[in-house]
């Protein structure tokens, strides 16, 4: 079934109406007609089943006939603090990202970001990002819409994720700790952040901050990954790791 995700105020009682962009989706390029089926969610936690009733050219309603919670949000609520790549590159992270359960992407500016965004760009950008992740959430049946927030200088991600249970920097440079040792640690962390730098990875200046404030780097192995991969599987080994542990708890 078909997924649409649709903020709070457009669910009205058990009436659901769709965006514009979502109406021409559901009309035009699947060709869904009244009387079929779509999954709505609206970032609650719940999903949805609805009947198309009215599709037309300007309107398009459908009827709840069915609400579930289904469980695909990870427990842990995992912020990914991403350096700001070049080129497209933060779409893919963004998409791949919400399909292993980040729930938050903080993206920040380094000492070594190449690109940055001239303000007036910035609303833009920000849309099209916001596209990508409600695309992925449809996707992956995601039941909350990751937060998409900056770009803020990295001193300013450091001070923002401080309540965080945990917070792990992926250095190439640590040959000391690596990420699967700590993994068992961040057993009942609700919070954690994973700070991950651009292309050209993070300055000593700012691995010294963030040691300043606590954060142990932490190595992903022999091999340098692209910025993209560090973060895509950083998070899946994070998310997994947790969420495994979880089930393994729930055993008699
Ligand atoms: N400019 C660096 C590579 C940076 S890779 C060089 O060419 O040497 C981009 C980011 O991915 C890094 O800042 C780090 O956060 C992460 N990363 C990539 N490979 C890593 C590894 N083996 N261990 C830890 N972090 C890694």
């Amino acid at each position: 079934m078909h997924r649409f995700y649709v903020p709070p105020d457009r669910i009205i009682g058990d009436r659901v109406s769709f965006q514009p962009d979502q109406r021409r989706q559901i009309r035009d390029v699947l060709r869904l007609r009244p009387g079929d089926l779509v999954a709505v969610l609206d970032g609650s936690g719940r999903e949805y089943m609805a009947r198309i009733e009215i599709l037309d050219e300007k309107r398009s309603l459908g009827r709840i006939l069915e609400i579930t919670a289904p469980a695909t949000e990870p427990h842990v609520r995992l912020t990914l603090v991403q350096g700001l790549p070049k080129g497209e590159k933060i779409g893919l992270i963004l998409q791949k990202c919400t399909e292993i359960g980040v729930a938050e992407f903080l993206i920040v500016e380094t000492a070594r970001s190449v690109p940055r965004i001239p303000r007036g760009r910035m609303p833009g950008r920000l849309e099209r990002w916001q596209a990508i992740v409600r695309e992925a959430a449809e996707q992956s049946g995601r039941t909350s819409l990751p937060a998409i927030n900056g770009v803020v200088p990295l001193a300013c991600a450091l001070s923002r994720t401080r309540s965080c249970d945990a917070r792990i920097m992926a250095w190439e440079e640590e040959k000391g700790p690596s990420l699967s040792s700590l993994l068992p640690s961040l057993a009942g962390a609700r919070e954690i952040a994973y700070f991950i730098g651009p292309e050209g990875g993070f300055t000593s200046e700012e691995v010294a901050a963030a040691r300043a404030e606590g954060i142990t780097p932490v190595s992903l192995g022999p091999r340098i990954l692209r910025t993209e991969t560090a973060a895509i599987v950083g998070a899946a080994l994070i998310i997994y790791s947790l969420e495994r542990q979880l089930a393994e708890d729930d055993r008699p």
